[in-house]
């Protein structure tokens, strides 16, 4: 087959149309697509009918070379994928006794009755020929069949099964389509926009053909996915690793880790490596700092405790911050952010606390826009802060705000400059 194979995601059901369900199969599926080196051009929804379904496919089968239906695989009537995929190429439905005894097994098991109704063998039937994917997470089975030079793949709605069967049977088949290998690198950015990175990059972009350089943003933070394809796994790799290191070079601590898992687990691993503590003192982000770290397997080996003091009189009363602070300053300014984070490495005894006290909006204070975040972290010598600005929207606000928190955490406990202009946007 030529390569790069395009790919186009057929979504069928009406719930998506309507905006009920997110389509959100087509986004993970594109993710995955783009880690196996394949394009995808399109993404179509339609709804639970036949003729739509059906004109819908015969648009696709002229434009990409793998066709990937999510949904309408189920037992019920409106359930159709099957039927018009199968007719659309021509081919006969066929029953699988297998996949009938499966369904049995399944209904006997995991929903506990014997009594499987009789739409559900509708499920047992597929394309002749087809590959047949076993669906161990529910009951409609799936598949994939070549016809006229195009692959088509179905997989079942719900998106636990569809994604599940695409990893366990749709990746295997779509890497057997190439003698290709692939392999990526994903670099990991925060406190820098897509936009901003992406004008910097545009010339390596444009310019790389294999292995390839995408961004992808994330909130709060981006990747940066640089993809190879080779013969081997070495081979491609060893062409991914000059590109790494021009993009270190290009975009330098920004990065604050390949292939890693989220900040919140650099930020952990750091603390572990230097036997450090933290703690935080949260107002705007409301805890979402402690949560990133909490939600971590090992957390209670660096994380001593965090204080959500969200009113003027619990910043006082629970962390010790002066009032006169406060009077003086305003509760959303740097030297109260400052004393709560002070206030907090005493209350608990850590090594290192951050603290963050800001306006998520949507309402302001008339002193400062929303969006203004005040985000400090205290030591034992030192207090570093930092003012964030601008940012649409609460839940934008506060997770970069906690974002900008823990890249300060770990930009001091690698010893780089805490304070960078980039927190500023
Ligand atoms: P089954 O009938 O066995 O559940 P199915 O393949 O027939 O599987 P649908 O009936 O089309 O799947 O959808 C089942 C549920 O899965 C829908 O109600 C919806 O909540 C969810 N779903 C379907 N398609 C998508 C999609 N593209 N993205 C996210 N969720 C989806």
């Amino acid at each position: 087959m030529k390569n790069p194979l395009s790919a186009e995601i057929l979504s069928v059901g009406t719930e998506l149309l309507l905006g009920n369900t997110t389509n959100t199969d087509a986004k993970d599926i594109s993710v995955y697509l783009s880690e196996l080196g394949i394009n995808v051009f399109y993404h179509t929804v339609v709804g639970d009918n036949p003729e739509r379904l059906k004109s819908a496919v015969s648009i696709a089968r002229n434009r990409a070379d793998i066709i990937i239906t999510t949904g309408g695989l189920g037992p019920t009537c409106d359930d159709l994928t099957k039927q018009v995929l199968a007719s659309a190429f021509g081919l006969e439905l066929i029953f699988h006794e297998e996949l009938a005894e499966e369904m049995r097994r399944y209904f006997r098991e995991t929903i506990g009755t014997n009594s499987m109704t009789e739409n559900n063998l509708q499920q047992a039937y597929l394309p002749e020929g087809c590959t047949i994917f076993h669906n161990e997470w529910g009951t409609a089975p799936g598949c994939a069949f070549e016809s006229d030079g195009v692959h088509v793949i179905m997989l079942p709605g719900p998106p636990r099964e569809c994604n599940a069967m695409f990893k366990t049977c749709a990746e295997p088949y779509l890497r057997a389509l190439s003698d290709d290998v692939i392999f990526s690198r994903n670099l990991h950015i925060v406190g820098r926009g897509e936009s901003s990175v992406e004008q910097q990059l545009r010339p390596m972009m444009s310019e790389l053909t294999n292995p390839t350089l995408a961004p992808y943003a994330k909130e709060g933070e981006l990747m940066l996915r640089v993809t190879a394809k080779a013969k081997t796994a070495a081979e491609a790799e060893a062409l991914t690793l000059p590109v790494v290191e021009r993009l270190k070079a290009e975009l330098g601590d920004v990065i604050y880790g390949i292939d890693a898992e989220s900040l919140e687990q650099v930020v952990l691993e750091r603390l572990k490596e230097g036997s450090m503590k933290l703690c935080t003192a949260e107002s705007c982000t409301g805890g979402m700092i402690a949560k990133r770290i909490t939600d971590l397997k090992g957390a209670s080996e660096v994380f001593l405790g965090g204080a959500v003091t969200y009113s003027e009189e619990s910043k006082i009363k629970v962390l010790g911050v002066d009032p006169s602070t406060i009077a003086a300053h305003g509760v959303v300014s740097i030297e109260t952010a400052m004393e709560m984070a002070e206030c907090a490495r005493e209350l608990f005894g850590a090594d290192i606390a951050l603290s963050t006290t800001g306006l998520a909006g949507p309402e302001g204070d008339g002193s400062h826009p929303v969006g203004t975040v005040f985000v400090a972290l205290a030591t034992e010598s030192e207090t570093y802060i930092t003012q964030l600005s601008g940012g649409f929207g609460r839940s934008r606000v506060r997770n970069f705000a906690s974002s900008c928190a823990l890249d300060m955490a770990r930009r001091y406990l690698e010893g780089l400059p805490v304070i960078v202009e980039y927190f500023k946007k």
